[in-house]
């Protein structure tokens, strides 16, 4: 059976409950187990679809498809697994399911309620998601006393009637502020959390306390005997120089033996961070450092929300750095700069690589496209991500093709080299759906050419065998198959002509994606014989063939993909295409 451990948080929201949420999960899978995360968003939105970036960050994707908060992208970040989009809730989703049953008269003429049939539902989600796991975490969004999220705790209260208490432990984290004034670490806001969380009927096991500095033993204490839980269950989490360091910092304090007492479990492994805490170290002190720009569209946002909108490509970076002992210093650079003054584009020098990263609409489009030109007429590396793979293909349509003011129909309709569109098909669906129904979203199977570059990163990462179990799993999810297009079925037969499909569908691999338009199949081939190379494509059922990767030779690294790689980068384990242009910044340098 699955144990649970939930957490929630106290005081005020930003303290980084999830990442100790992700860093309790990655320290007990270290001890052995199956763990997996599920966040709980209290929100009404469905999900994070429409949610705007530069106010709640960077929208995550799922192998799956879902849009969803930034957590499950932490989890995931941590745990090196896939998390499906079952495992994060919103009130949404909950009252959604609720109202559709009712409508179908499932209910049968009973008076639907609040109690019981939301927190039933809660449970059954929670359920659903932890099963075939030995320990699911339980994240609740929001901070405790909020109105919102009291369903929740009342139905994971319970979850713990239902299995017992022994398999059920509940994690408080909070936060410890120190005046300035006084400069002394204030316990009280923590006590008013604990009282707050008692008024739900759950009394904490542990105390997580978030702080500026360390607890001291005297304010331990002070909370020890207002929680009534031993003070060793009350644990220090001072700030820190990497979020990648709090699992090491926790196991100090043998937060993990202390959870698997408390379920009544047994290390199955003894622990060995010694990769983990390598890459931390290279993290702390890099031996070398690189500068990559990030061109994009950035209006009216400060410094902070900037890293918050790509947090995922922040991270990729990061985590390329760290397999590579280099850190990534990266500037965002506004792409409408270029578009007014000319000389300006010239600054890009200084950097040792550029990235355009995804986006939609025209504000700053034509800024970014000289960009990318400065990129390959200088040889400096660049890493297209999704549009930043668009305009790559349009700027090489415009410029070595000579397809004057070709463009992608997003930004110019009229345009009369159109070498980026919505396919027919999809246009069919965009009029008969609703907007957010036309996306091609989460993870697709792309085949790569054979001694092409990007095979090879797939390769030296490691990430080509990786994802060839992952197909093997695919295969059998009848409803996910789709994702694979036309491999290994009959119809590939009849796509391809011949059995040169079957062995090239050996080198396939997976990049989630979350866009509307593609390069258009009518240009591929005048692109090609200009020397563009198409070094990926995912051929879809209806025989149409969608270009997922673009390389240049005899250029130290010009890459791009029409997939977002960043979404599956993780400690340990880098990003192919972000490994690969790391590596080409640092020897450029
Ligand atoms: N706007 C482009 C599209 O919809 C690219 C989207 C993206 O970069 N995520 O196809």
């Amino acid at each position: 059976m699955t144990k649970y451990i939930v957490v929630a948080g106290g005081v005020m929201s930003g303290v980084g409950k999830g990442v100790t949420t992700a860093s309790i999960a990655r320290i007990l899978q270290e001890y052995g187990y199956k763990v997996t995360a599920i966040k709980i968003d209290p929100y009404i939105n469905y999900d994070a679809g429409t949610l705007r970036p530069t106010e709640h960050g960077e929208v995550w994707v799922t192998d799956d498809g879902g849009e969803i908060d930034q957590d499950l992208g932490t989890y995931e970040r941590f745990l090196d697994v896939d998390i499906p989009k079952e495992n994060n809730l919103t009130t949404g989703k909950v009252y959604k399911t609720i109202i559709d049953k009712e409508r179908k008269g499932k209910f049968l003429g009973e008076t639907v309620q609040f109690i019981p049939h939301v927190p039933e539902e809660i449970k059954r989600r929670i359920k659903e998601a932890s099963k075939e796991h030995d320990i699911a975490i339980v994240e609740i969004g929001g901070t405790i006393g909020d109105y919102e999220n009291i369903p929740y705790l009342f139905a994971m209260k319970g979850l713990e009637r239902e299995i017992g208490k022994e398999n059920v432990t509940y994690v408080l984290i909070t936060y410890l502020p120190i005046p300035s004034h006084i400069e002394e670490m204030k316990t009280k806001p923590t006590q008013q959390a604990i009282r707050l969380l008692g008024e739900t009927g759950i009394f904490p096991d542990f105390i997580i306390c978030r702080a500026k500095r360390a607890l001291d033993n005297i304010r331990k204490k002070k909370i020890e005997i207002y929680a009534n839980i031993p003070s060793e269950n009350v644990i220090s989490e001072p700030d820190i120089e990497t979020v990648y360091s709090i699992p090491l910092d926790l196991e100090k304090e043998r937060l993990g033996i202390k959870i698997l007492n408390e379920l009544k479990l047994k290390p199955k492994k003894v622990p060995n961070w010694a990769e983990w805490k390598k890459l931390v170290d290279r993290i702390k002190s890099p031996k070398k450092s690189i500068k990559v720009a990030i061109v994009g569209k950035y209006i009216d946002i400060g410094d902070y929300n900037l890293a918050d909108s790509y947090v995922s490509i922040n991270q990729s970076l990061l985590h390329a750095g760290a397999s590579l002992d280099a850190s990534v210093d990266i500037s965002w650079i506004d792409a409408k700069m270029f578009e007014s003054n000319d000389d300006k584009i010239k600054e890009l020098d200084k950097y040792d690589g550029i990235i355009v990263p995804g986006g939609f609409g025209s504000s700053g489009v034509e800024g970014k496209i000289k960009a990318i030109n400065f990129a390959r007429t200088h040889n400096k590396p660049y890493l297209g991500l999704c549009y930043g793979l668009q305009l790559a293909v349009v700027e090489y349509a415009r410029n070595v093709c000579g397809m004057k003011d070709a463009h992608t129909t997003e930004v110019n309709e009229k345009t009369k080299f159109a070498v980026i569109d919505i396919l027919p098909a999809q246009k069919e669906l965009m009029e008969k759906s609703e907007y957010g129904g036309t996306m091609r979203l989460g993870a697709y199977a792309a085949v790569l050419k054979d001694k092409s570059r990007v095979l090879e990163m797939y390769k030296e990462t490691e990430r080509l065998k990786e994802d060839a179990k992952r197909i093997e799993a695919l295969k059998k999810d009848k409803s996910q198959s789709f994702r694979l297009g036309v491999l290994d079925t009959q119809e590939n037969q009849r796509f391809s002509g011949s059995k040169r499909f079957l062995r090239e569908s050996k080198n396939v691999v997976l990049e989630r994606h979350r866009h509307r338009y593609e390069v258009n199949p009518k240009f591929v081939e005048e692109l090609e014989k200009k020397g563009l190379i198409f070094s990926g494509y995912h051929l879809r059922e209806d025989g149409t063939k969608l270009m997922e990767y673009i390389e240049l030779p005899n250029h130290p690294f010009m890459i791009s993909t029409q997939s977002h790689p960043e979404f599956k980068s993780r400690l340990g384990n880098p990003s192919p295409l972000f490994y690969g242009f790391v590596k080409a910044c640092s020897k450029s340098k």
